[in-house]
This record gives structure tokens, sequence and C-alpha cells, in this order.
């Protein structure tokens, strides 16, 4: 379904990211797969070799311009320019308004909004001039609804759905779009770490009484990369097991 198109996930180490990468792989794409540290791309090298997928990781902290720009010069020579790109890697630095400090601010706005903004910049000539691309961009429940204890996380993720749909019409006429997905409680390290108290008041606002699990994600990415998605653009999809219904 994907062959001959190269994917660009970002933050494919572990969590949704990963799951993104591999399911891209399964479905064909050349998947350029991008870590923080030497160990997490000799990981992400080792779960595409583990299966067949073509491509590689690659390191990029997405908040680092000369390392962004110099990353995406050698993927476009070695692998050619991206048609897909996953907007994927996200961090939390969770606190009430008065305690956050402003490296915690900074620090997630950097992260989850600028670098989506820098990363897609990078790609999105490329995909003009090629009259095609996917640009997937991981957004969050708590973009639309706000949560106490994240004011820069859920501010970053409001920016990121806005910037999607902005973004959408600058460059729906050349055939590039631009979705979002939102996920609600999704089990990966990102809500791990949050106390057991935490993690069941949110399972019970979840209808479909689970949290949600990667794979989850990974297949609405597939469907917004997908020829099914051809005419859809600029939108929200929220992958939350009726967490909130939009
Ligand atoms: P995760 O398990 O914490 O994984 C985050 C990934 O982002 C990791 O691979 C991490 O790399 C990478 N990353 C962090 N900072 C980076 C940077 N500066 N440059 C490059 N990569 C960086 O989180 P997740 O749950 O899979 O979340 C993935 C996305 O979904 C995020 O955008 C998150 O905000 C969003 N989301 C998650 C949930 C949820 O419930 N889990 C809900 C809504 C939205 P390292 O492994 O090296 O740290």
């Amino acid at each position: 379904m994907l062959k001959d198109k190269v994917a660009l996930v970002t933050g494919a180490q572990r969590g949704i990211g990963k799951e993104i990468a591999l399911m891209l792989g399964r479905a064909g794409a050349t998947v350029i797969g991008t870590g923080i540290s030497e160990k997490d791309v000799e990981v992400i090298d080792q779960m595409l070799q583990a299966e067949k997928i073509q491509g590689r990781g690659k390191l990029v902290d997405v908040t680092n311009k000369p390392m962004r720009e110099s990353a995406f010069e050698e993927i476009r020579t070695e692998f050619g320019a991206p048609h897909i790109l996953i907007n994927n890697a996200g961090i939390t630095r969770d606190n009430l308004m008065l305690r956050m400090k402003d490296e915690e601010w900074d620090a997630v706005i950097n992260t989850n909004l600028n670098a989506v903004f820098h990363m897609t910049q990078l790609c999105l000539r490329d995909m003009l001039k090629a009259h095609f691309g996917r640009i997937v961009n991981m957004a969050s429940v708590v973009g639309i609804t706000g949560n106490a204890g994240q004011v820069n996380y859920s501010a970053a993720k409001a920016g990121v759905i806005a910037l999607t749909k902005s973004l959408a019409k600058e460059v729906a006429a050349r055939n590039v779009t631009v979705n979002a997905i939102a996920p609600g409680f999704i089990d990966t390290d990102m809500t791990r770490h949050l106390s057991e108290e935490h993690r069941a008041a949110y399972l019970k606002t979840i209808p479909m009484n689970r949290a949600g699990q990667a794979a989850d994600i990974a297949k609405a990415v597939l469907f917004f990369v997908s020829d099914a998605a051809d005419y859809i653009t600029g939108q929200t999809l929220h992958v939350n097991g009726g967490m909130y219904m939009a």
C-alpha cells in the first residue's frame, strides 16, 4: 500500500511512535524513525531490521535546529525526500500554573509545538513540488478539553490542532493533506508514570473501559496516509474509546 513512499516518524523508539513506524513499514513504506540518542537510533534500527522494513533510525532531537537540518539533508540524499511526515515526538512537564517553571513551559512548547512547525517546514517544500504529501500531527484530547496541571501541554496541543487546520488550507491545492490525531488515554510510558489513583480516575472516564493501545493510534495514522483518506484534510480525529466526543 505504501510502496515507494518514504515516511519520517519523529520519536520512533518507543510508545506510539514505535507502533506507527512499524505499521507504516509493514504497509511497505521506507521508514526513517528519529531518536534522541545513539542508543535510541540503534533500537530503531534493530526494530526495523527485525521486520525487514526498509529504512533506519536517525539521530534527531527535534528541538535542535542544526541537528534537524543536517539529518533532513542526509535523509533526502540517502532515501529521497519524505512523502509522509508523522510529527509524533512529545513530552509532558506537568505542574499547576502557579508552580510551573519557565523551563517546563518552554520545554513542552519547544518539543510539542515549535518542533512540529520546524519539521514540517523542512519537509514541505519537496511535498509541494511533488504534488503529494501526507502530514499527520499528534495532538491530544486535552488540546480541546484542557486539563488541570497541563497548561503547557494542552496549549501546545491546541496549537498543533490550529496549525494543522491553517496549513491544510495553505497546501490542499497541491495534494498535500495535513491532519491531526487526538489520542485520549493511551497506555505508554507517558501515562505509565501516573499514580494508580490517577490512572484509575482516567479509566473511569472512558466508555470503552480500557486504556488505548499505541496500535489504536497507529491504525488511525495508517488511515490518514492511505488512499482511503485522499480527500480528508485539516481534520482532527479523536481516538479515545469515547472519552471525549467532538
Ligand atoms: P512516550 O512513550 O513518552 O514517547 C515519546 C517519544 O518522543 C519518545 O520516543 C521520545 O524519545 C520522543 N521524544 C521526546 N522528546 C524528543 C525530542 N526532543 N526529539 C525527538 N524525539 C523526542 O510518549 P507517547 O505516549 O508514545 O506519545 C507520543 C505522542 O502522542 C506525543 O506527541 C504525545 O503528546 C501524544 N499523546 C500521547 C497520549 C498518551 O496517552 N500516551 C495522549 C495524547 C497524546 P526518547 O525515547 O528518547 O525519550
